[in-house]
């Protein structure tokens, strides 16, 4: 039987519904979240994504800037500018868009970013909050895969859910919001022996690796839910995930296209993330966790 598709472009939609709500309510007090984006240097994917999420942004009301630097500027320029947008009123939200160039010490500027900013929960408070359960800001990629799975009314208690991959950006967070859902989690990563193994008891196998054609039909248990991370791009310009789209059709019971499945999620957390930010700053946020 074909699987079940799960749209994101849909689910992220009914995020940008709730997003409109909340920007609505904020309106009211005169405010309108602020979203500082900081990129430094020329790496296309980042171009396209940062270009994705202004405009995303500029779409449901949201005050976005960009920051340029040249791929050859210092840690204490870069620094001095997260400093800046940290004490600004107007700006809610601090994200750095990564990868840095190598001279550049990714974590140290991550650490400069004010933890009640930092809209793509990677500061060690955030991480540490989501660990304990308490709230905070939890990355986006992350959050949107357990939206679509509760948009799609996937029952995650209980369930062995396998995680490929085990990134500070994705993976990792994914394995903690699963294990807080109460699921099983495994966590697969390059290390990991027999992988597919693992793979094939998965009731929810989310791949978030970087290999096209990774995850193929033997991978997986009949009836499984996959989600596919994966964004690769193939020397013919197509873009694929990690799973063979096809085959898996046939076995799992319902799976993430690429594109328009974890990816248009990612934004619109973000969104969702930048309205928390200035709810909280403004202290009219209902309490609820991230
Ligand atoms: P990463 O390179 O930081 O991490 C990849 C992870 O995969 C590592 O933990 C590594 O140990 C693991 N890995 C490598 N080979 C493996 C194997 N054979 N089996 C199991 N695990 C293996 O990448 P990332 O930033 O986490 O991104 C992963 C993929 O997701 C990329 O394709 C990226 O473009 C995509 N991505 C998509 C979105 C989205 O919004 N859809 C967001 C972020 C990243």
């Amino acid at each position: 039987m074909a699987a079940r598709l799960i749209d994101g472009k849909a689910a992220a939609e009914a995020v940008k519904v709730e997003v409109r709500s909340r920007l609505a309510r904020l309106a009211e007090h005169d405010l309108v979240p602020g979203l500082a984006i900081v990129l430094v240097g020329e790496h296309p994917p980042s171009e396209i994504y940062v270009r994705k999420k202004l405009e995303a942004c500029r779409k449901v009301g949201l005050r976005a800037t960009l920051h340029r630097f040249p791929a050859d500027v210092s840690q204490p320029t870069l620094h001095g500018k997260i400093a800046m947008l940290n004490a600004d009123p107007a700006v809610h939200g601090v994200l750095v868009q990564l990868p840095l160039p190598p001279h550049l010490d990714t974590k140290a500027t991550i650490d400069r970013v004010d933890p009640e900013k930092d809209v793509d929960g990677l500061h060690p408070l955030n991480i540490g909050r989501l660990q304990t359960g308490r709230p905070g800001f939890i990355p986006c990629t992350a959050l949107g895969i357990m939206r679509l799975l509760q948009h799609y009314g996937v029952d995650v208690r209980g369930k062995n859910a396998v995680v490929l991959g085990r990134s500070a950006i994705v993976g990792r967070p994914t394995s903690w919001l699963l294990l807080r859902a109460h699921a099983t989690v495994t966590t697969c990563h390059r290390h990991t022996d027999d992988t597919r193994e693992h793979a094939a008891r998965a009731d929810i196998l989310v791949s978030a690796v970087g290999k096209p054609h990774l995850v193929t039909a033997d991978w997986v248990k009949p009836g499984a839910v996959v989600i596919d991370v994966g964004i690769n791009r193939l020397h013919d310009g197509r873009v694929v995930g990690d799973c063979d789209f096809a085959a898996l059709s046939e076995r799992a019971s319902m799976i993430t296209p690429v594109p328009g499945g974890v990816g248009p999620m990612t934004v619109a957390m973000l969104l969702a993330n930048c309205v928390l930010a200035a709810e909280r700053a403004h202290r009219l946020h209902d309490g609820g966790a991230a």
